[in-house]
């Protein structure tokens, strides 16, 4: 006998809703700070460099490397079950800013620091998406 869980959802928040809206719409984003140029990822409601709340999206590349990962064998929440192992890292996007997604990669073992990666967007819901990395063929 199986239990269905359902999986996780981001909630967005006000600070984050812009983010959410952009990658439902197959768009990675990440903020600007107008005072000081900082870049920022995760979304925030303020610089935390200059604390100004002046901050604007910016559109990603897409594109960028992995700094470093880890292979899920025992799954964070039951809703990922079916998925395991599954890989999760850490990615430098070209433009600088650091964030966590999953590898949707069918041979983990190609997995390693520093490969060329590219953003791809897993359909949740209707209205939420998730910004899920691939490995680039090139390298
Ligand atoms: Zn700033």
């Amino acid at each position: 006998m199986t239990q269905d869980h359902e999986r996780p959802l981001p909630v967005p928040t006000i600070d984050t809703q812009g983010y959410w809206h952009a990658v439902n719409e197959g768009r990675l984003v990440f903020q600007r700070c107008l005072k000081c140029g900082e870049l920022r990822f995760y979304p925030r409601a303020f610089c935390v460099s200059c604390l100004s709340d002046e901050l604007i999206w910016e559109l990603a590349s897409g594109r960028g490397r992995i700094y470093t990962f880890t292979i899920c064998h025992i799954p964070g929440n039951p809703a990922m079950a079916e998925k395991i192992p599954y890989a999760m890292a850490m990615i430098d996007l070209d433009e600088g800013v650091r964030m966590l997604a999953g590898i949707i990669e069918s041979q983990l073992s190609h997995i390693h620091i520093g490969a060329a990666v590219e953003v791809v967007f897993e359909r949740l819901t209707p209205d939420l998406s998730l910004p899920q990395f691939t490995l680039c063929k090139s390298g």
